[in-house]
């Protein structure tokens, strides 16, 4: 059984940190090797994967510890550049915990392509004309995909919109599929381009495009968790929180940022796995427009009938473990080993519980002492190396930066070059 309360994990080498994720989550000793950068993505596996590639390049990947979900304990793998954001997800997961840490759940695993038609002479008939021939259109688009049938997915529903635009009305069909474990971009583009020719002759009309929506909202992940009051800091804190949270359910302006610090846990677990973060973040920010048009924050906070805090946090979640980069990038596939997840939806929950837990991370900072401070050490860190402290030094250096809260390049060599002794 995983336990992810690793006291004292921070203060490990990189490689028994790396060897200590190995026995929680049951991988044999070296079973992470490729998490090594001299191991990892070669550049022959980096040639097939996209175009004209000249190298490949290297992100710190880190495991955010104290998660339980749902009663199990997961160790929570992200990719990111961004100092703090780790640090910041196992926080709050540890301040979850006290309260039986994150419940999660979602639906199934529906995507939608849509075939456009113009041109059509009577658009409502052809609307219903097309809803007549849902069957045979399902079952021509069922018959791309064997493999996925076979996984029992497959289409589950055929919608079909009218879309008043500029240049007159389109017909709009939308093909919902059961995607289960695949992100589902190119098995639902298949079968969108699969039935473009016979939407067309039935809708009268000419068909143009034929791809799926990334605004994946019949395919909803979502986490909640009770953030104890007294671990946050007390009634106030609480307090000043759900206001932290009440403005960004009001204020775009705010809303903005907010959903990027909810993002910062959820792209960072995204690229971890080797999935679309742009999939998922056109998914996130389109759901963030509320039912008024409005851009909103896509997490809600109240206060509990004990005082604790609620957070939830619900948003699309398309995201696979069998295409994609997911398959074929070593890292990504010691990711998924780490999390072991059940299926592709247990995966999305994942990721929106580390989004949930990012968010409160923010907010909780934000509301009491201030995002910079906490920020400004781990950025002192980046400030030291970068000005050439290397082992002890960047530590030396980290404290006399913040202490002098000057966190700059040039206050980092002169403090260098004062401990060297050439100052
Ligand atoms: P894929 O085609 O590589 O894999 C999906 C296929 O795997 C299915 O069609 C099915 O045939 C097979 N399969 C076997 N077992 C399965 C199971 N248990 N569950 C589901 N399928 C199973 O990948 P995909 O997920 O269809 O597409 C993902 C890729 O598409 C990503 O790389 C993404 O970046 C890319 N993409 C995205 C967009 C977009 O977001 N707008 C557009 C085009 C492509």
């Amino acid at each position: 059984m995983t336990s992810s309360r690793l006291p004292g994990f921070r203060d490990l080498s990189v490689e028994e940190r790396r060897a200590a994720t190995a026995e929680q989550v049951g991988v044999a000793a070296g079973g992470l090797d490729v998490l090594d950068p001299a191991r990892g993505l070669s550049l022959d596996q980096a040639d097939h994967m996209i175009e004209n590639v000249v190298g490949v390049m290297g992100l710190p990947f880190g495991v955010a510890t104290n998660f339980t979900i749902n009663g199990r304990d997961v160790l929570v793998p992200m990719v990111t550049e961004e100092p703090s954001v780790v640090a910041a997800a196992s926080n709050s997961a540890r301040i979850a915990r006290v309260r039986g840490g994150f419940f999660t759940s979602s639906s199934a695993p529906l995507m939608q392509a849509q075939i456009q038609v113009l041109d059509t002479v009577d658009p409502a008939g052809a609307r219903v004309r097309l809803l007549e021939a849902r069957d045979e259109l399902i079952a021509a688009a069922d018959e791309q995909d064997p493999a996925l049938v076979a996984a029992g997915g497959g289409v589950h529903d055929l919608v079909v919109r009218l879309v008043e635009s500029r240049a007159g009305t389109y017909v709009v069909a939308h093909l919902v599929v059961d995607v289960r474990d695949a992100m589902g971009a190119n098995a639902v583009n298949t079968m969108a381009e699969a039935l473009a020719q016979r939407a067309g002759e039935i809708a009268g009309g000419r068909t143009l495009l034929r791809i799926l929506t990334n605004k994946a909202d019949m395919r909803l992940a979502r986490a909640r968790a009770v953030f104890d009051a007294e671990s946050l800091g007390g009634p106030e804190v609480v307090d000043d929180i759900v206001h932290a949270a009440a403005l960004a359910e009001s204020d775009p302006y705010r809303a903005a940022t907010h959903n990027k610090g909810i993002m910062n846990g959820i792209t960072a677990v995204v690229l971890a796995t080797g999935n679309d973060t742009r999939a998922v973040e056109a998914g996130a920010h389109s759901h963030a427009v509320d039912h008024r048009g409005r851009y909103a924050a896509l997490s809600h906070f109240e206060k509990d009938a004990e005082g604790h805090l609620s957070g939830v946090l619900e948003l699309p979640m398309p995201v696979g473990l069998v295409g994609g980069a997911t398959k074929v990038h070593p890292v990504a596939r010691a990711a998924v080993e780490i999390l072991s997840p059940r299926d592709a939806r247990q995966l999305a929950e994942v990721v929106v519980a580390a989004g949930l837990a990012q968010n409160l991370a923010a907010l909780r900072a934000l509301a009491t002492e201030g995002i910079q401070r906490g920020h400004m050490s781990l950025h002192a860190r980046n400030v030291a190396v970068s000005a050439g402290a290397t082992g002890d030094e960047i530590a030396k250096v980290v404290a006399r930066l913040v202490q002098d809260r000057a966190v700059r390049a040039d206050h980092a060599e002169t403090v260098l070059a004062e401990l060297r002794g050439t100052g």
